[in-house]
This record gives C-alpha cells, sequence and structure tokens, in this order.
C-alpha cells in the first residue's frame, strides 16, 4: 500500500479528486497531518467518514514500527528502533539540551561507504529508505513532543546511510518537511551530514538549498582518510576540498567538518596542522567527538587532553572548534555515531 508520507500536496490533491472529492480536503488532509500532527485518518474528524475511510484503506500511515524504545540515564536522549515493512530495521534518537529538541534521521538501513569506525558502515548495505520513511521519523518524534506541549527545534541527517547516496530520496523528504502548508519546518534548522560524496555535494550547492552542510573528514592526509574511509580513494581530498570550497562559495555558507577522535590516530598535531592547511580561508567550523568505540573496528576515544590540544592546534590556526560528547552512550545512541548537540567543554 502507497505511503502518506511518499505524496507532495499535488499528489495527494490528484489523489483525492480522483475519488470525486473537492479539491479543498487534500489541504485539510495535509494540515490535519504535518500542522495538527494527528496520527491517522481516524482521528481527522473534520472529514467526512467515507473519505477517513478511504483514506485508510488506500494510503498506510504508519509504516515504522517501534521495536525497542530506549532513554538514556539522564533522560535527556531517547533513541527509537523501527522496524521497516520488510522487516529491516532503522534507528532514530531525539536529543534534548535546555531547549532544544534535535531529531537525528536515518536515510538508509545500513550503509555501503563501510567507514571502518562506523557501527552502521560495519553492517553494510541493506536499503535505501523512502522519502516518507525518512518523514515519518521526524513526524513520530514531532507527535511524541507534543503531547508533552514540546517541539522539534532541530534535524539532523546523521542516523543511518549515506543521505548523499539516496539523494533523491533525502531531498524529497526535506522538501516534505519544509512544506510551509505543512509541517513548515525551516531548512536552516536541518543539517545534512556527508561522508563526501563529491557529484552531490556539487548538485547540492548548485541548487542552493539552505539547508546545513556537514562533512565528515576524520583525516587531513590521503593516506590515513582512505583507511579510514575508503569513499576516500574515490574522492581525495584535493577533489573533496574543491567541491566544498565551491559549495562555499555558491551558497555563501558555512561547512561543518566533523572528525571523530581516534587515540593516537587522528587526533595529532600533525593531522591538525595538514587540516589547517586544507581549510586556508575556508568558512568552517569543526566538531570534533571522541570516538564511540564499535565492536569492529579496535581504535579508542581520544583522551580530554589530546582532545583539547587538538581543539587548540585548530584554533591557533583560526579554525573554529567545538569539542562535543555523546550524549545517550548508555544507550548506544550513537546509531553508532551520532554527532551531538550537547556543547561541552571538555579541557581543563
Ligand atoms: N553517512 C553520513 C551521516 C551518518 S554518520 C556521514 O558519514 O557523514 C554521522 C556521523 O557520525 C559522521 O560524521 C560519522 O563519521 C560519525 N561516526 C560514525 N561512526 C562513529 C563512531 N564510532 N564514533 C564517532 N563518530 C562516528
Ligand atoms: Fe556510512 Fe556515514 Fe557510517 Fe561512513 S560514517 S559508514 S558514510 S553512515
Amino acid at each position: 500500500m502507497p505511503s502518506f508520507f511518499d505524496l507532495t500536496l499535488d499528489n495527494l490533491t490528484q489523489l483525492v479528486t480522483a475519488w470525486g472529492e473537492p479539491s479543498f480536503r487534500a489541504k485539510q488532509i495535509w494540515q490535519a497531518v504535518y500542522r495538527d500532527l494527528a496520527p491517522s485518518p481516524e482521528e481527522i474528524t473534520t472529514l467526512p467518514k467515507p473519505l477517513r475511510e478511504r483514506l485508510k484503506a488506500e494510503l498506510t500511515f504508519g509504516s515504522l514500527t517501534p521495536m525497542a524504545d530506549a532513554k538514556s540515564l539522564d533522560g535527556q536522549t531517547r533513541k527509537l528502533l523501527f522496524r521497516l515493512p520488510d522487516g529491516k530495521s532503522i534507528e532514530a534518537v531525539l536529543m534534548g539540551y535546555r531547549r532544544r529538541r534535535t531529531t537525528c534521521i536515518s536515510t538508509q538501513a545500513g550503509c555501503a561507504m563501510g567507514c571502518v569506525f562506523c557501527a552502521t558502515g560495519q553492517m553494510g548495505f541493506k536499503r535505501h529508505l523512502s522519502a516518507g520513511e525518512i518523514v515519518e521519523q521526524v513526524m513520530w518524534f514531532a507527535r511524541e513532543l507534543k503531547g508533552g506541549d514540546d517541539r522539534l527545534t532541530n534535524i539532523v541527517v546523521m542516523g543511518m546511510g549515506e543521505p548523499f547516496h539516496n539523494y533523491e530520496a533525502t531531498m524529497a523528504a526535506v522538501d516534505l518537511l519544509n512544506d510551509p502548508e505543512g509541517f513548515n519546518f525551516g531548512a536552516r534548522r536541518i543539517t545534512i551530514s556527508t561522508v563526501g560524496l563529491v557529484p552531490m555535494i556539487e548538485r547540492f550547492a548548485a541548487e542552493r538549498r539552505q539547508v546545513n552542510l556537514a562533512v565528515s573528514l576524520h583525516a587531513a592526509t590521503d593516506k590515513l582518510r582512505t583507511e579510514l574511509l575508503p569513499i576516500n580513494r574515490k574522492y581525495p581530498l584535493a577533489v573533496l576540498f574543491e567541491a566544498v570550497r565551491k559549495y562555499t562559495a555558491t551558497t555563501k555558507r558555512r561547512v561543518t567538518f566533523e572528525w571523530a577522535l581516534i587515540q593516537g590516530k587522528n587526533d595529532t598535531p600533525e593531522q591538525a596542522r595538514a587540516f589547517a592547511g586544507l581549510a586556508a580561508g575556508l568558512p568552517c567550523h569543526v566538531n570534533v567527538i571522541p570516538l564511540n568505540p564499535t565492536r569492529a573496528y579496535a581504535g579508542q576515544a581520544t583522551t580530554r587532553e589530546r582532545a583539547a590540544a587538538f581543539k587548540a592546534a585548530l584554533e591557533s590556526r583560526g579554525i573554529p572548534c567545538t569539542i562535543r560528547v555523546r550524549r545517550g552512550i548508555d544507550i548506544q545512541a550513537g546509531c553508532g555515531q551520532l554527532a551531538v548537540e550537547e556543547q561541552v567543554t571538555l579541557q581543563s
């Protein structure tokens, strides 16, 4: 059965008019689902009953089945494991920090990129998610929060999968979430993280989207980056930085680099220096985060001292850097990996 969340408002309008309904019904349904957060057509009581029944019979409003729901000890992070209709599973996380409510969502079941330290990479690629499956993760948390009279403030596309490997569905999801007639979630409060698929960075830049871009860098020399992120063989640093520079020049926006610090590997002064060379004059910001150790990778998290030294090495060269901590580590909230909202000063 087709999913409601794969439809645009135009698609929905075509559908309901084909059923012989007036077109205003489409907008009414759209707003009930995306603004009032009705979880299913039965709850849209302003609709005539036969229309509610037809919607229920012809569209699915829930293709995600929650299988596990874990809360971190501090109560600030919640991780959901969802089963998809074909039995595959994905994870999505909700993080609270002060007034921020950030959801971290997945774009694929598994991932084909094989980054050695990443839990999702270690499981391999299962399949792409549809736009609707991506949107539904957000709606699920939006409804939950509404129950507590709260709302989402940020979306990070940093869960399972490589969003630029599933570009069309990811952008369709962004457009759906963005729709001013519907959920109306500001593009500037959405961040997409990519491992560095150059052609898609170029496309993203050309589309001049207002969505924030983060690039998972993790190393500033080709030898080390290829060892950690095999995709670097295909898109080495020179090519990647050319695309990133094009992005910042076209969009006049800053780019964020993600850097998981692995003890003795990529947390060295040499790496910091090499990065400063690559990023000279580039409007950017670096988020470093101690590695979240995973089963199939022997590397360990850096220490506080080394993280602070790495940050200082970047800052002394004029590159802003934030040390982030992994919240909800007790519930494996990382999807193996999540970059985290809480900004913590680990030094001193
Ligand atoms: N595929 C995209 C988005 C999902 S991964 C990407 O790679 O950017 C989200 C972030 O978590 C990436 O920066 C990724 O490199 C990082 N990450 C993955 N595994 C990690 C781990 N074990 N510890 C710390 N960060 C990790
Ligand atoms: Fe895929 Fe990102 Fe994990 Fe690399 S870090 S394997 S791109 S999810």
